[in-house]
């Protein structure tokens, strides 16, 4: 069924994403979980769709269209689809925000024409070996020298790693001024010192490339300072919220998903002479799903329609992203459950999903931090 929320424009974007999924993705996507990284001729096909920097203006080859809703709908289907490998979303929900809102008419006219064809891939990197959920312990640092800034330190888990050209380097350029002298710096892919290190070797989503990055003197031009400094913890305050948004999004289409695959087995599946569907405990666990999944769809929708307006709150951003995480996480064990032992099968799409959907709960902010994002908001 059509939801409201979407109008007719979305509906034929849905259709082209299912397309580009089919030709461009599917028959690729095995071996990318094999080789652990996506070939960047899928980043050039995206660009060539109009997948890369739908809010991007016109100008630099974007979409020009801001309607957050057509980001949701390639997150959805790639979701349904099972498909991890390019890390549009990071390029396009995360990335492209900051740049969108921080660049400088100059930074645009470097940047944009080749982040949008898909020339330019990109990453950010705020987590440290020693500083995920407490961004303000990180220890990279940015000197200022002449015109330049002199980055040392180290990053990791960083998605699109192996693969970016251009990373938003989280560091402090100023150690003694704690939130205040946190600023982005981007980083660009040939930089003398800039270095990157292993492909981790993750429990799921193994076609899409996480890496280490490592810093040694890397001296960034002044003109690479993305926004101003000591602004950087309020832009990433500031974006943090999409993010969340955009992984609670995922987590819904994904349990979606795995339910549907999982009612089709259900009735084709027999044990002791009858689907097994029919007995009370799977019935009942079925209902259970369903009533779940359907009550949570309703408060994703108004999420999304929230932040289409530019309404959506740090909170409810939080908010979203706890629940519909771990919800994911536990209907896709319950679905696996119903498919027994096959259900732990590689061939089985139900066990990717398992694989695929653990990590929503830790990137992007932890439940546990969502829940003092939302708790210091009551108390
Ligand atoms: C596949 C993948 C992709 C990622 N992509 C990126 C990326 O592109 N860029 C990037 O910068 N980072 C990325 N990350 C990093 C991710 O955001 C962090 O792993 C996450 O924020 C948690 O940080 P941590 O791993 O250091 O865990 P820690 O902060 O060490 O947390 C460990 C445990 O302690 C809990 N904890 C911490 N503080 C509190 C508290 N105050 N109260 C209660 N519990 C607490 C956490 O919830 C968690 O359960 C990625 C991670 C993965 C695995």
């Amino acid at each position: 069924m059509a939801r409201e929320i979407f109008t007719a424009e979305h509906e034929a974007f849905r259709d082209m994403v299912r397309a580009f999924i089919e030709k461009e993705i599917a028959p690729h996507h095995e071996q990318w979980e094999k080789d652990g990284i996506v070939s960047r001729e899928v980043w050039l096909a995206a660009g060539r769709a109009g997948l890369l920097g739908i809010d991007m203006p016109e100008e630099y080859g974007g979409g020009g269209n801001t309607d957050y809703r057509y980001y949701v709908v390639l997150n959805e289907e790639f979701a349904k689809a099972g498909i991890h490998g390019p890390g549009f979303s990071v390029h396009n929900d995360i990335n492209g925000g900051y740049l969108r809102s921080l660049a400088t008419d100059e930074q645009k006219a470097r940047w944009f024409p080749g982040y949008c064809s898909g020339e330019i891939i990109t990453g950010i990197a705020m987590t440290e070996p020693a500083a995920g959920s407490d961004l303000q312990g990180i220890k990279s640092t940015a000197v200022k020298d002449g015109d330049h800034y002199v980055l040392n330190g180290s990053k990791t888990f960083i998605s699109n790693g192996i693969l970016s050209d251009l990373v938003i380097v989280v560091a402090k350029t100023d150690p003694s001024a704690g939130a205040h002298g946190v600023s982005l710096l981007v980083v660009e892919r040939g930089m003398e010192g800039f270095s990157r290190g292993r492909n981790l070797d993750k429990v799921g989503m193994h076609a899409q490339d996480t890496a280490e990055l490592f810093f040694d003197n890397v001296r960034v031009p002044k003109e690479n300072l993305l926004g101003e400094e000591g602004q950087g913890f309020i832009y990433l305050m500031q974006n943090l919220a999409r993010e969340r948004l955009s992984i609670g999004v995922t987590a819904q289409a994904a349990a979606e998903a795995a339910f549907d695959m999982t009612v089709e087995y259900c009735k084709t599946r027999e044990a002791f002479g009858r689907p097994i569907g029919k007995f009370q405990h799977n019935r009942f666990t079925l209902a259970e799903m369903k009533t779940e999944i359907t009550v949570t769809r309703t408060f994703t929708d108004q999420c999304i329609v929230k932040e289409s307006k530019g309404e959506l709150s740090i909170e409810e951003a939080a908010m979203l992203k706890y629940w519909n995480t771990e919800l994911v996480k536990k209907v896709v064990d319950r679905c696996l459950q119903l498919h027994g032992g096959y259900g732990y099968m590689m061939e089985y799409p139900i066990a990717k999903a398992y694989q695929d959907v653990r990590i929503q709960t830790i990137f992007g902010g932890t439940t546990e931090i969502m829940k003092e994002i939302i708790g210091r908001s009551i108390i």
